[in-house]
């Protein structure tokens, strides 16, 4: 095995045993990225002289891709947008100084949709990113350029972030591990927010294993975000050794099932990964999340309405790219948003100052705030009945590069994972199997809150029960 195709476990025992350094492994990494990543563009920017500094300075360090809207101070943090060319962090969020504490080194910026609003890494203002598995196909989004450089072996893992699926539905399209954390369990602090409500930044790699190892590192009470519960962190990667589905209780959500977009091949290899999983022990049962068919409603009010705030601080004053074209203040905050922000960006702009108008706020926010309490009381009364919840991970596999020009049909692609980010709980996506013609899929384990021990457990499991299957990759 080349050392870019290590996971974090095996690249930390390898460390450990002295049987090659840190600088080897981003080294290793840094070639594959220039031999593979010209077809691929996972990548926006690599420090590599910094990545190899920092690995010098801490010889037992694992490499990690960053997000490209994840703060490490001194890089550029671009988010995908235009708006923020030339931006420089000042400062490391706390994912990253955690990961510093623990044995990472932040390695690499990877592509994104524009502040993260997107299931396809095309709504990019910065480039495009290829599915490793098939060049002509999309990696999924928003977390696209995460999902490609693990999925593809550019990296070793890699940060994302979910608002409504975003490390998942990528996942699921590039044959890797993502894990959404619960609100709360993974601290925010300078992450560049989309809808503040619903962020959380979350592990894609290759292993199970390797998300819990990961995981633990991120995870935790942090001052400077008022979300994040003073729960001690439990030894993931520890407490799921030797986990088994046997007697674990999982339930089918029927609304998960019989949705008409629902692609054929996905539908066969959900219905192997449960076959898989009663083999193993588990119990299947049905369950029911009667308010499903709302929550993409209730996501298209609530997050372009935190995204129009949370926005508003790009104004052409304090961040990267200011209009040369403005002759007085209110030309400048117009002109440099104009031109800096993105046609989807704008879109959920201009929805989510609808929403938040006075005439308006009670008839859609209002009320869609209250229609998310009864989607979140679904997955309640659904866990006292069930330990998880499995369910497709995305409708279909990944689609043409070009193939959804229609925005709608691009949200619909969230469908599955919209209603747990709107409750708050904790979901991955682990690789099931692949489709006839070889693309991946992903299959979605969903856990109540703060309950991400008996997730990976059950992930673990199923991962272990499925064998890695690897469809043959374009790269
Ligand atoms: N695709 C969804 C959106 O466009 C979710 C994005 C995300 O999770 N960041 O909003």
């Amino acid at each position: 095995m080349e050392l870019h195709e290590l996971g974090i476990k095996a690249a930390q025992e390898g460390l450990a045993k002295g049987e090659f350094s840190s600088e080897d492994i981003v080294r290793a990494v840094i070639d594959r990225v220039h031999a593979a990543d010209g077809k691929v563009g996972a990548y926006l920017t690599f420090d590599e002289d910094g990545a190899l500094a920092l690995a010098k300075a801490n010889p037992r360090s694992v490499p990690i891709a960053i997000k490209d809207l994840i703060n490490v101070a001194g890089q550029p943090c671009t988010c995908g947008s235009k708006i923020l060319k030339g931006y420089v962090s000042p400062y490391d969020a706390t994912v990253v100084k955690n990961l510093k504490a623990n044995g990472f080194i932040p390695a690499g910026r990877v592509n994104m949709d524009e502040f993260a609003m997107g299931s396809s890494t095309e709504n990019s203002a910065l480039g495009v990113t290829r599915n490793p598995y098939d060049l002509s196909r999309v990696p999924g989004g928003s977390s696209g350029g995460s999902a490609a450089a693990v999925g593809g072996d550019l990296c070793i893992a890699a940060l994302g972030t979910d608002t409504g699926g975003s490390i998942r539905q990528p996942a699921s399209f590039c044959n890797c591990v993502g894990v959404k954390p619960s609100y709360g369990r993974v601290s925010r602090f300078g992450v560049t927010a989309f809808a503040s409500s619903l962020d959380q930044v979350g592990p894609m790699t290759k292993s199970v294993e390797d998300a819990a190892i990961l995981l633990k590192a991120l995870a935790g009470h942090d001052e400077m975000d008022g979300t994040t519960p003073k729960d001690p962190v439990p030894d993931y990667p520890a407490m799921i050794a030797g986990s088994s589905l046997k007697g674990v209780k999982l339930g089918l959500p029927k609304e998960y099932f019989n949705v008409g977009g629902l692609d054929p091949e996905v539908k066969r290899v959900t219905e192997e990964a449960i076959r898989r999983c009663e083999e193993q022990g588990a119990e299947i049962v049905e369950v029911s999340l009667p308010h499903t068919e709302y929550a993409m409603a209730v996501y298209y009010i609530i997050a372009p309405a935190e995204a129009s705030a949370n926005l508003a601080r790009f104004d052409g004053v304090r961040y990267g790219h200011r209009s040369a074209k403005a002759v007085d203040v209110m030309s400048l905050y117009m002109k440099s948003r104009a031109e800096g922000f993105g046609p989807e960006v704008k879109r959920r702009i201009i929805m989510g100052t609808y929403v938040l108008s006075s005439g308006y706020y009670d008839a859609y926010y209002g009320r869609a705030q209250k229609v998310r309490t009864l989607v979140k009381r679904d997955f309640d009364e659904a866990f006292k009945k069930v330990d998880a919840l499995l369910t497709p991970c995305a409708p279909t596999p990944a689609f043409k590069l070009g193939e959804l020009q229609d925005p709608l049909t691009m949200y619909l692609n969230d469908l599955f994972t919209i209603p747990s980010a709107l409750a708050g709980v904790c979901a991955a996506s682990v690789p099931s199997g692949a489709t006839a013609a070889g693309l991946p899929v992903g299959v979605q384990f969903i856990c109540g809150g703060f309950e991400e021990t008996k997730l990976l457990g059950i992930c673990r499991a199923f991962e272990e029960a499925t064998g890695r299957v690897t469809p043959p990759r374009a790269v």
